[in-house]
Order: C-alpha cells, then sequence, then structure tokens
C-alpha cells in the first residue's frame, strides 16, 4: 500500500512533464505471502513521445545537499538531468538514475543596481517570467513557448538580429559534478568554465543554479501579417533590421507567409493577442488531407482561401507576447546556418519540402546573435534559424534524410535538442572549442558517469 501510495505521489508531482511511474501490471499473478515486491519503474517519455526509457530510479532532489547524496548514490552507472522533456534528441534517456530538479525552482535573489538574477536551476521558464515581472524584471528574450526549465533550455533561442540566445545572458553558474563537488564559475571566476557549462548538454555535471542578466520588465507591440513568400524572403533582411524580433513562417504549398515583429511598446493599454494558430494549422492539414495529391490545385485552392490582407495585433507583457502555446505536438529539426546564409538556404530547404506532398507543418526563420559559450551553435557568428515541423504520428525521418544535407551545405550548426544525425567529427569541424569542450568533460567526469549511449556517440567517446 505504502509503495503505491508513493508511486502516486511521484506521478502527480510529475504529471505533465513526461515522467509517469508504471502502475503495477494487473494480470500478474500477486507475490507470495512475504516475497519482497519491487516498487513500480518510473517510465520516462519526452513531450512528442520519440524517447523514452526506464530508469532505475527517478530522483527529485529538493537541495544541493541531496542532490549529492543521489549523485554519490548513482555512483558507476551514472546519471542524466531531465528539465521538461522537450527535446527532440535522446540527450535525456538512460537506465541508470534520472534525476529532475523540479524541486529546485523559484528566484534566489534579484539584484536592481547590477540588472541581475540567481535563480534555481530547475525554474520553468513560465515561472520565472511571471516571478521576474513581480519584481519588476524581465528576460531579454524567449523561445516559441516557454515550458523549459532554465537549465535544460540548452542553446534555446527566440529571435531578433541583435538577441542571442538565452544561454548568452547567464553570467554566473553553479555546477555539481559526479562526485557531489560543486564548481562556481562566473565572467569573472572561472571564465573559461563558464563559457563551457552555459552549453553542456548535462555532460559536465548538474546546474543547480544560474546568475541571469535582465531586463526592467518592458512590454511589447506584435504585430502578424501575411505576405506572398518571395515577397516575404526578399524582405525579411530588411524586416529584421527595422524590429526588435522578426520571424516568418513559411505555409507550405500555398504561396503565402505569415511574419510576426515585435517592437517596444511604452504605452499602457494592453489588447490581448488572438491565438489563431490552431486554427491556421488545422486548415492546412486539411487541405494537404483534402488536395495534396494535386499541388496546382491545392496552391490555387489557398490562394483563394487565404486573405493575404489580413492582420492581427497585441499589446501587453514581454513574456505574454514572446511564448505561446503549441497544443499541436510535432517532431521538428532546426538548424542554425550564417546570417549572410539563411534566405539562400530557406529557399532551398522551402523548394524540399514542396517536393512532398504530405508536408503541410509552417517552417520557421528566425534571426539569433552570435555568442561565445564554447558548444553554442551561435558560437561568434550572428546566424539565422530554420526549422522544419513534421506533425506528430507522421514520417519525419525526411527532416534528417532532405533536409540535413541542404543545412550541411551551408555549415548549418543543429540544434542540440532537435533532430540532427551530425557526429563527433562533422561537429569538431563547425565548433571551433569543441576539443576544449571534450578535454574539459573528461577532467570533470573521467569516468562518464553523467553520459548517456547518445552523448557518447555525439562526442565520439568509444572508451
Ligand atoms: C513545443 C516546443 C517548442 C520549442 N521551441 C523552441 C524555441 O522557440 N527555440 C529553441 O531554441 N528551442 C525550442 N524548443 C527546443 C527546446 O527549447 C530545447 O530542446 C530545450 O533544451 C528543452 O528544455 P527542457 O527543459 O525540456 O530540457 P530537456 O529536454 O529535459 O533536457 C535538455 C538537456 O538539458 C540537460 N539538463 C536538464 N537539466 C539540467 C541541469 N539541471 N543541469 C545540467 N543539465 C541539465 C539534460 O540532461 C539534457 O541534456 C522547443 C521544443 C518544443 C517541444
Amino acid at each position: 500500500m505504502l509503495k503505491a501510495g508513493a508511486g502516486i505521489a511521484v506521478t502527480s508531482a510529475l504529471a505533465g512533464r513526461g515522467i509517469e511511474v508504471r502502475a503495477a501490471d494487473a494480470a500478474a499473478p500477486a507475490p507470495a505471502a512475504g516475497t519482497a515486491t519491487t516498487a513500480p519503474a518510473p517510465v520516462w517519455k519526452n513531450w512528442s513521445g520519440i524517447q523514452g526509457c526506464t530508469p532505475t530510479a527517478l530522483e527529485t532532489p529538493g537541495n544541493e545537499a541531496e542532490l549529492a547524496t543521489v549523485l554519490r548514490k548513482a555512483g558507476a552507472a551514472g546519471a542524466r538531468c531531465v528539465g521538461a522533456g522537450h527535446s527532440f534528441t535522446a540527450l535525456v534517456p538512460t537506465d541508470a538514475t534520472l534525476i529532475s530538479l523540479d524541486r529546485m525552482a523559484g528566484i534566489v535573489s534579484t539584484d536592481t543596481q547590477a540588472q541581475m538574477a540567481t535563480l534555481h536551476a530547475g525554474t520553468r521558464l513560465a515561472q520565472l517570467s511571471r516571478q521576474l515581472d513581480a519584481q519588476g524584471f524581465g528576460l531579454r528574450n524567449l523561445p516559441d513557448i516557454d515550458a523549459q526549465s532554465f537549465a535544460g533550455a540548452t542553446a534555446t533561442h527566440g529571435t531578433g538580429k541583435d538577441l542571442p540566445a538565452l544561454h548568452a545572458d547567464v553570467i554566473g553558474l553553479r555546477l555539481m559534478t559526479p562526485n557531489g563537488e560543486v564548481l562556481e564559475c562566473s565572467t569573472d571566476r572561472n571564465p573559461e568554465l563558464l563559457a563551457a557549462a552555459r552549453v553542456s548538454l548535462g555532460s559536465l555535471g548538474v546546474i543547480t543554479q544560474a546568475t541571469v542578466r535582465v531586463l526592467p520588465a518592458f512590454n511589447l507591440h506584435r504585430r502578424v501579417f501575411l505576405k506572398p513568400l518571395q515577397a516575404m524572403l526578399d524582405d525579411a533582411p530588411e524586416l529584421a533590421e527595422r524590429h526588435r524580433n522578426f520571424e516568418f513562417y513559411c505555409l507550405p504549398h500555398t504561396g503565402y507567409a505569415a511574419g510576426i515583429v515585435n517592437d517596444l511598446y511604452t504605452g499602457t493599454d494592453t489588447v490581448q493577442p488572438p491565438s489563431a494558430d490552431e486554427d491556421m494549422l488545422r486548415d492546412l492539414r486539411r487541405l494537404r488531407d483534402w488536395l495534396g495529391w494535386f499541388p496546382s490545385l491545392r496552391r490555387w485552392v489557398a490562394g483563394k482561401l487565404i486573405d493575404g490582407a489580413q492582420t492581427e495585433e497585441a499589446k501587453n507583457r514581454s513574456w505574454k507576447l514572446l511564448s505561446t502555446q503549441r497544443p499541436t505536438k510535432f517532431n521538428e529539426t532546426d538548424c542554425h546556418v550564417p546570417r549572410a546564409d539563411g534566405i539562400a538556404c530557406v529557399r532551398e530547404v522551402i523548394a524540399a519540402l514542396e517536393r512532398r506532398n504530405d508536408v503541410f507543418f509552417p517552417l520557421e526563420f528566425r534571426f539569433i546573435k552570435g555568442d561565445d559559450a564554447w558548444l553554442s551553435p551561435f558560437h561568434q557568428r550572428d546566424s539565422c534559424s530554420i526549422a522544419v515541423h513534421a506533425a506528430q504520428g507522421e514520417p519525419y525521418d525526411y527532416l534528417l534524410s532532405e533536409i540535413g544535407p541542404i543545412y550541411r551545405k551551408y555549415q548549418g550548426g543543429p540544434h542540440w535538442g532537435k533532430l540532427h544525425d551530425l557526429k563527433a567529427p562533422q561537429l569538431a569541424a563547425l565548433y571551433p572549442r569543441w576539443k576544449d569542450f571534450l578535454a574539459l568533460r573528461a577532467q570533470l567526469d573521467p569516468d562518464g558517469r553523467m553520459l548517456n549511449p547518445y552523448l557518447r556517440q555525439l562526442f565520439g567517446i568509444t572508451a
């Protein structure tokens, strides 16, 4: 009874985070009296359901002392951390110990003078935005959604030609190595460790706290508009120059693209955003289902149905407009190419997508400023991000086989959390500090306790 009770408690605490505790098989014979029963195995799955594992233990430490005990207990079998499980690659799966920092969440302190905040690493971006706002601060930028945990949001980015990925605003970290030792690093103290740990895929140890640069809370004015695809491709660089945040979505097989711009707004009235994304997705899917085999007719009908003059507006707090909800699940690849090649590359990607009649999901094109983290896909390079999605339950192999080669042609650096098939030799050629990172990893975790099979392959570690 007690064991079942504990299982239910873990299940409800982690519900919606991709972790469940598998109930005992009802058909299995009851254990004989006096026989020891084992606790139900935790089962973990990522957001889209394509990654999963059955770890031996799921640990949710509440502080650094408990975390150190968990890591020591995990021993040579090792451990992996999970944030919100929103990565599509196999970064998380382990058959050893899985650690969630969901109980190590919230803001530790803020400093108005220095414009910075220190937070527990398990804090979800949504919680962070709300708690910062309550204290008069905001993050500089945010990704599409804000479900991710701060430490898990590995190289996660939004859009804006002058706006880097989230980790670029990290100016200090506390990192617990596999043997339970805490290392501190900041821009002044041990800056090399900071540059490596900012994007470290959970391979250097467990990040327990981060200190980040923040801004005074600010409002944005968002405008959404449609344009013929060719016009959007031609105008994109200039739109990115003119607006704080600019991105566009290509609506495949329609001849149209939807642009989104955000600019600082000092007024006080708020205008709630209409949430039409799901309607648009449903219509694009229907068009594919009905007319997928007749691409010319599909485009003609789309041209008749889409009102190119339609616009939307919203005014609100930055975090309320920058991130949104994504109820329709998908699998995704996302690559970051040099800024100057962005439009040429996306033209080829769109052409490849439109050679497939089954494609309906919009492609997302964004701008990201470079930074200096060693494994940042934006390392010393302003970039454009080209993200291609396939609806959950539909084939997604072509994201690697047909879109991957186009990314490679343009020296694209993959998003670590999104589907790609690059291996150590190709990655070493893309990341100038690759060898330095691997040397530091070997120093901090010589026995590879924080690695899983996927990371071993990614890093080219065979021993
Ligand atoms: C619907 C959706 C929308 C998305 N939108 C965007 C977007 O707009 N922009 C973008 O760039 N990406 C986006 N992503 C990708 C997502 O932001 C990244 O994959 C991110 O890394 C997921 O964060 P997470 O908290 O779920 O981490 P997880 O996927 O759970 O883990 C990611 C990595 O972080 C490690 N980790 C977790 N916690 C710790 C810790 N405390 N210490 C050390 N390592 C740790 C894990 O071991 C793993 O290696 C999106 C994903 C989805 C599903």
